[in-house]
């Protein structure tokens, strides 16, 4: 699997948690869901493709800032639970990260 994919897949389980746990939907509810699709846009459109660090630590800060701003949101409350829920996928996320 590619950077970007397994990234993708990253980012749309921790919004999934996010909303499963805030928002009680069982499914993303329409802001959440929103809020993938642009973060999943803005991978497909990273400049620096395979290459790519994770969006945290990258130097370019593509991200509009309303939508910074959540997904920070969305990072920091979905992280501890990425432990429990995805562990592996958390843990290859952590390996690549550092
Ligand atoms: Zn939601």
């Amino acid at each position: 699997m590619s950077r970007i994919e397994q990234e993708k897949r990253v980012v749309t389980a921790m919004i999934g948690v996010y909303c499963r746990k805030k928002h009680k939907s069982r499914t993303l509810c329409p802001d959440c869901e929103a809020l993938n699709a642009y973060a999943r846009k803005r991978l497909s459109c990273c400049k620096y493709g395979e290459n790519k660090s994770f969006c945290s630590a990258c130097k370019t800060h593509c991200y509009a800032p309303q939508h910074k701003d959540k997904i920070k949101e969305v990072m920091r409350f979905s992280g501890p639970w990425m432990l429990l829920y995805h562990p592996i996928m958390a843990i290859k996320h952590l390996l690549t990260t550092h």
